[in-house]
């Protein structure tokens, strides 16, 4: 029959869906794989509104022939039909009734689920930003306004880094916007292999990238922007530096990222292919706790900024 035929392609195609949604929850989410998973999830849209269209047309194609029977079976039996005839009607209705309830229910439903899908794509393609397949800005500014809330209500902690590739005009310069586009995806990359699930990575603008981590104080966030940028430096062909902020109750979105930025200038200044943190009194280079197994790190500590 043809209905199982429709369900067991639309069972495929939603578990198919599922696991794609499930992997990409643990494990580390690339540009590419998210545009693969973004055509997917548009595959899995349009088959289940094909499958939604074909049970409608099956269910219009299917009423008319009922009816079609039924004059049919009137001609034969005359007009005065029987008592038989009459019970093989209604025997024949009551058969056909059930089947034609759910195909209409799994029509509806897939129309539903066709929708939830596509509200799914809008969500996901109006958060991504198209060339790293990393967050969007507002993406970000959504997680930013989620974790001000967390923070507010549960005093639960969270940080940020802003990174900002090094000399990336020079790159752009000496190999072509089309290398630096390449550069760009490595490094979005590369922030998504190292931060956490809980984290959200971000294009910030050009060639800077926000992280935002959650339930992580000043320190944390330090060795972990520390961590990223030292592994940036190792398996890229460029260098980033890196301002890093933790959020207080006093701060805005505006605010938090300005201290991060202030720390990431500070980097900046002070030679590049570093971390700064903004403690709020200050800003300090970025430098291995006591217990901490020290990272190799390129370049002499610098001296505190102290703020104005
Ligand atoms: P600094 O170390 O001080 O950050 O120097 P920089 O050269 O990285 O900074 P600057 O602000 O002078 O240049 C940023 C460059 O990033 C200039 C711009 O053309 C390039 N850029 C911005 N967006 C894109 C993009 O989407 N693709 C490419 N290929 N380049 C971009
Ligand atoms: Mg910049
Ligand atoms: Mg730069």
């Amino acid at each position: 029959m043809y209905l199982p035929t429709v369900v067991a392609l639309a069972v495929v195609a939603t578990i198919g869906y599922m696991v794609g949604r499930r992997t990409t929850g643990n494990v580390e989410i690339h540009a590419d794989r998210a545009r693969r998973e973004l055509k997917r999830a548009k595959a899995v849209a349009s088959q289940l509104e094909e499958i939604a269209e074909r049970i409608r047309r099956n269910l219009a194609t299917h009423e008319p022939s009922i009816a079609k029977f039924k004059d049919r079976v009137s001609a034969i039996s005359g007009k005065e039909q029987d008592a038989v005839w009459r019970d093989v009607f209604q025997e024949a209705e009551n058969m056909l009734k059930p089947t034609l309830e759910l195909a209409e229910q799994i029509s509806h439903a897939y129309e539903e689920l066709r929708q939830q899908t596509n509200h799914l794509l809008t969500f996901t393609e109006t958060r991504t930003d198209p060339l790293t397949g990393v967050s969007n800005r507002k993406a970000l500014d959504e997680m930013l306004e989620a974790s001000f809330s967390l923070l507010a209500r549960h005093a639960e902690p969270f940080a940020l880094a802003i990174f900002d590739i090094d000399n990336f005009k020079k790159v752009n310069d000496d190999q072509g916007h089309l290398f630096g586009d390449s550069v760009l995806e490595s490094v979005a990359l590369l922030l998504d292999e190292h931060t956490r699930e809980t984290d959200l990575v971000a294009r910030y603008g050009g060639e800077e990238f926000v992280v935002v981590m959650p339930q992580s104080e000043l320190e944390d966030a330090s060795t972990f922007a520390e961590k990223i940028r030292l592994g940036t430096s190792q398996a890229s062909v460029v260098t980033i530096s890196g301002g890093v902020a933790a959020a207080n109750t006093q701060d805005t979105a505006q605010s938090l990222l300005a201290r991060a930025d202030a720390a990431l200038y500070a980097a900046k200044a002070a030679g590049r292919n570093r971390v700064f943190c903004n403690t709020g009194l200050s800003i300090e280079p970025w430098q291995p706790s006591a217990e901490e197994t020290p990272c190799e790190i390129d370049a002499e500590p610098d001296a505190p900024v102290a703020i104005s």
